[in-house]
């Protein structure tokens, strides 16, 4: 296998630098306020527990928990509907309960307007799940109402089937709930919902479409194959929840879905269309899909050696950041920072703010 590129510490060591010194304020103007784990400070605590500074990931995970106090008392937006993972100030409080201890004390929105991943009830579910002090029964309630809510994956009033707004963000949240907190066989609604996106990835060849008229194709973690493969992989971890099931073939056709979304990604340009290098349109989110499928019981070493291309591309290729927040976790450093150590590690660590802190 090829080895990496000797530059992989040395740039995961200056961007955590970058990460640390990174700045946060509410009393001066125009200081900067992003809780979020997307581009603000909660991303930055996890980017930095990930890298290997625990000191300093609990510092910024306490300061993301504040920020996000200031954001719900001070701003009407914030008021209501604050609940999910990676947008809401729930995240800043998950973040700080894994790091700190102290409860995040999670309370789920009265409405929704979606049901999605990034600001709907699956981000909820998210969050109430990895949050250790959050009640079974506050998580068993609301999987009831994302399921009953029916598969319904739209986001202003477009349907979407990627990760961030559609399909696989939601069958993505609803498999871990059911595999680490309920303990029990889905509801064949939740089957269903990994069946039709392992359909999709197969009648599409491995390039599963962000709409379901197919007419958008991006290969990107927040639309595309890389969030497909990531539900899929999940799927599989899972098999063994589902074993009862009407159909008990599908586990094998989610894992041969799965290889060809990794196909798929793995041709793909690790940037995206310069898209930079954070986790969510960027080559970090593209790895990391890789990752899922290489550090599996069904992981190859030409799996893992294609996680190793992203890993020395992400790194010969520096300059290009990201356009926007490019020091954040979803948008840019932050994301390369949890790829390489997740790379250098070599056990498998899920994916920041879904599959756990
Ligand atoms: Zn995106």
């Amino acid at each position: 296998m090829a080895p990496l590129s000797p530059a992989t510490r040395t740039t995961l060591a200056a961007d955590m630098a970058v990460i640390r010194a990174r700045t946060y304020a509410v009393s001066q103007p125009g200081g900067r306020t992003d809780f979020s784990v997307y581009t603000g400070a909660a991303g930055d605590a996890i980017a930095l527990m990930r890298g290997g500074d625990a000191d300093a990931a609990r510092c910024r995970a306490a300061e993301a928990c504040s920020l996000a106090s200031w954001a719900t008392t001070s701003r009407s937006r914030w008021r209501t509907g604050s609940g999910t993972m990676i947008c809401g100030p729930a995240g800043a409080r998950v973040v700080n309960e894994a790091m700190t201890g102290a409860p995040a004390e999670l309370v789920v929105p009265n409405t929704f307007d979606a049901n999605e991943t990034l600001y709907g009830r699956a981000g909820t579910l998210d969050a109430l799940r990895l949050a250790p002090s959050t009640p079974k029964s506050l998580i068993s309630r609301l999987a009831a109402e994302l399921l009953a809510a029916g598969p319904e994956y739209s986001w202003h009033g477009k349907t979407y089937l990627g990760a961030a707004h559609g399909l696989c963000g939601i069958a993505h949240s609803l498999i871990a709930t059911y595999d680490e907190v309920l303990d029990v066989r889905p509801p064949e609604a939740v089957h269903s919902m990994i069946d039709r996106i392992a359909d999709l990835v197969l009648a599409h060849h491995g390039a599963f479409p962000s709409r379901p008229d197919g007419s958008v194709r991006l290969t990107q973690w927040c639309h595309g194959s890389p969030g497909a493969l990531l539900c899929l992989m999940r799927a599989c971890r899972a098999a063994q929840l589902f074993s009862g099931s009407e159909s008990s073939a599908s586990p094998q056709r989610w894992l041969q879905a799965a290889r060809l979304a990794a196909d798929h990604v793995a041709a793909s340009d690790p940037f995206c269309r310069a898209k930079g290098v954070g986790l969510c349109h960027g080559a970090a989110g593209n790895g990391w899909a890789l990752l899922s499928l290489a550090r599996s019981p069904w992981g190859t070493p030409s799996d893992e050696e294609r996680v190793r291309h992203f890993a020395r591309a992400i790194v010969d290729d520096a300059p290009r950041l990201g356009l926007d927040d490019p020091h954040s976790l979803f948008n840019g450093r932050g994301g390369r920072v949890c790829f390489l150590a997740a790379v250098l590690n070599e056990t498998w660590m899920g994916f920041p703010a879904v599959d756990s802190v």
